[in-house]
């Protein structure tokens, strides 16, 4: 293989878009950057990503917070096991590392939440480790370039033969993301006007498209609304796991059969679809809930609160 890393090197130096995390190699910032792009759209980790540093402007005020704040900080983001991960990491960072992120490629593997393919990241990006990145994108364009379906096992060789060919490891790593994240897309690609083209024995043909073997399964929840004189609210905070674990939410049953009336919310989750129903309970309520004024700064799963915003307008 020549080295041609020059060639998505120079791309990505003239079409990077201009995002916050590119403009800093503070490990802080970069791992939480990381952790919230694993499963997030950009577009929607822009705002909580300045807001973040804002409540949370070091690794030692994070590991001190009440998981709650935590939690409040993630809404919206979904998949809040990162949360609570990104909140154990940094106690980790401050017991095992006086409070000083690890520098060392084991030591960050070894925080919660941290995977081989984010500690490369977040090595290469802050220590200019030759540590290739290995998420969904990489994935695709490194089996473009072979026009095979590859196992991890190659995929990483691959990613390592590559990133070793380069001096700026960080900008490879970065690159082969943009490359991904734009024009070699899962469903639709630009061939055109991709610096790879004398690479990729794929170039100019269909994507191949896969079926998805994710199963969604449905789920019907009713959530019980206790009515309070003073027009409080009455919120559980959900188990450590599960859907929505550790958020607060009113009390819900899971039913057995579908209702015959129709939901007064759907919340689609990656395998799950929640068709919330409303059911307005007069009696007194008697789990581990409180009553609250209002849930302004509690962590509140986004289909409550939608499922609320439509009773609202609806009304
Ligand atoms: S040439 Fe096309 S298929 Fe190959 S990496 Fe570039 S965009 Fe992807």
């Amino acid at each position: 293989m020549n080295n041609t890393t020059h060639l998505l090197l120079n791309w990505y130096q003239d079409n990077a878009r201009n995002l916050p995390w590119r403009h800093t190699t503070d490990p802080y910032r970069i791992w939480v950057s990381e952790i919230m792009l694993q499963q997030t759209q950009v577009k929607t980790v822009l705002p909580r990503y300045g807001q973040w540093f804002k409540v949370f402007p070091d690794i030692a005020t994070l590991a001190a917070a009440h998981p709650d704040d935590v939690f409040k900080q993630w809404e919206g983001l979904g998949y809040y096991r990162r949360a609570r991960f990104i909140h154990e990491a940094a106690q980790q960072v401050m017991a095992n590392f006086n409070g000083t992120f690890p520098t060392n490629f084991d030591d960050i593997l070894s925080l919660k939440g941290i995977g081989q393919s984010t500690a490369g990241a977040i090595s290469s990006f802050c220590f200019q480790t030759h540590t290739p990145v290995l998420d969904g994108n990489v994935k695709r364009v490194l089996s473009s370039w072979q026009n095979e379906s590859l196992i991890d096992k190659q995929l990483w060789q691959l990613a390592q033969s590559w990133i070793d060919k380069t001096d700026t490891p960080d900008l490879w790593n970065q690159a082969m993301m943009e490359l991904g994240a734009t024009l070699c897309g899962a469903k639709k690609r630009d061939c055109s006007a991709c610096p790879m083209q004398q690479v990729c024995k794929s170039a100019f043909e269909e994507p191949v498209k896969k079926a998805s073997t994710i199963k969604v399964k449905n789920v019907y929840w009713q959530v019980q609304l206790f009515q309070h004189e003073h027009n409080h609210i009455w919120l559980e905070q959900r188990p450590k796991n599960g859907i929505w674990a550790g958020l607060w939410s009113p009390p819900i049953i899971e039913l057995d059969k579908q209702p015959t009336h129709q939901p007064d919310h759907i919340h689609v989750l990656t395998h799950r679809r929640l068709h919330l129903y409303i059911s307005n309970d007069h009696n007194k309520p008697t789990g581990k809930g409180q009553w609250f004024k209002s849930w302004e700064g509690l962590a509140v799963p986004t289909g409550i609160h939608k499922l609320f915003e439509q009773r609202v307008n609806s009304n």
